[in-house]
């Protein structure tokens, strides 16, 4: 019997990496699939809207939560299958994420170095199809099991139910309908490694270009990003605030007849992706501070709070920044945390 509690006027600020000093309605911390299955069964709770919280990571709160908030810490990890090709490895929704990589690099599966590091749970990995370092989670999923809070069964996705695509899934679509609760991840037996990234290569030849290793590839990664990015724990933040837009080919050419030096990465689909960071960049955001929301210093992409901002004072900023850069160069930044 699943002893599962909900709290009431519950205090989000630990949870999430912005540090928003919110509340939740109805909180429960989510220990295994039977307290999920009591809270559904309970008329009171199934009748409620609810919002999945993993680690906060990808999160804005822009005030208190109503309906009920849903902490997954599920926990377990463990190899569920082989074939010719790839070794199956299933991760409950709330396994760190960082752990999890570690776990696997360490057991001797490599695929998911190049994800290192990335803050945040299991389960919320397939929600915005993280990817870093020239590797997206779609090319490592193989499954996943979720419950469907309307209906109350627990359906299995495939790759192409998942409709994975840049920084998107059918997850992040059909936001509080479906708890992701465990994911089954395939790991090629043939490794092939990705340097695709400078940073990474200039990194791995500046050690005197050792053998390379899964795991010293997730080390080089995981230096990276430690230098690169602001530690929550000391300036909040929810990583890269804008994705990445993409515009056709002939945008492309003409925006660079105007800026020479801008950035494009043509993509499968024949469209460019540009360099959000730069576009920010260049409209004079970088290391701006507004009130106590500000620009990162060394990566325009992060916006961090420093010290008492609310949801609504980074919503705000983000607002000057997208009416920045269309100003600029007619383009439209969307931001990649979820607004609640
Ligand atoms: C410093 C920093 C660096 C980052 N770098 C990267 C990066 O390189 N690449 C990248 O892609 N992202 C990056 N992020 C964003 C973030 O780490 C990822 O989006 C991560 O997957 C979020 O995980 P989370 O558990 O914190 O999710 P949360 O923030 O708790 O939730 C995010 C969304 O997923 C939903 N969700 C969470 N768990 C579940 C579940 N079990 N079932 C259904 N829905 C769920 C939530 O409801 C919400 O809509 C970064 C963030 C920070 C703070």
């Amino acid at each position: 019997m699943s002893a599962v509690s909900v709290q009431s006027h519950f205090p989000l600020q630990a949870l999430n990496t912005f540090g928003m000093d919110v509340f939740a309605d109805a909180y429960a911390a989510i220990h295994s699939p039977a307290d999920l299955m009591t809270l559904r069964a309970d008329p009171t709770w199934a009748a409620q809207p609810v919002l999945v919280l993993g680690a906060g990571s990808n999160l804005l709160l822009t005030g208190n939560v109503g309906g009920l908030v849903l902490h997954m810490r599920t926990t377990g990890k463990e190899v569920v299958g082989e074939d010719h090709s790839s070794i199956y490895v299933r991760a409950a929704a709330g396994e760190d994420w960082h752990t999890f990589v570690l776990w696997t690099l360490e057991a001797g599966y490599a695929g998911l170095e190049n994800l290192s590091l990335i803050p945040g749970t299991v389960g919320a990995a397939p929600v915005q199809n993280i990817g870093a370092y020239g590797v997206e989670l779609q090319e490592r999923f193989h499954a996943l099991r979720a419950l469907d809070w309307t209906t109350g069964e627990i359906k299995t996705f495939d790759h192409s139910s998942c409709r994975f695509s840049y920084r998107d899934s059918f997850f992040r679509r059909a936001r509080g309908r479906f708890i992701i609760m465990d994911v089954v991840f395939a790991l090629p037996k043939r490794w092939q490694n990705n340097l695709s990234y400078p940073d990474v290569e200039q990194a791995w030849r500046a050690q005197g270009a050792p053998p390379l290793t899964p795991l010293l590839v997730s080390r080089i990664i995981a230096d990276i990003r430690r230098r690169k990015l602001p530690d929550p724990a000391v300036a909040g933040n929810a990583g890269s605030f804008f994705k990445n837009p993409s515009v056709s080919r002939a945008r492309f050419e003409a925006l660079r007849a105007d800026y020479p030096d801008m950035p494009g990465y043509i993509q499968a689909d024949g469209y460019y992706r540009l360099a959000a960071g730069w576009l920010i960049e260049q409209c004079g955001w970088k290391g701006k501070t507004v009130g106590d929301v500000g620009v990162w210093e060394t990566q325009a992409l992060v916006l961090v709070n420093r010290g008492k901002a609310c949801g609504q004072d980074i919503a705000r900023v983000s607002l000057m920044i997208q009416e920045a850069v269309n100003e600029k160069f007619g383009v439209w930044l969307e931001p990649e945390p979820v607004f609640v």
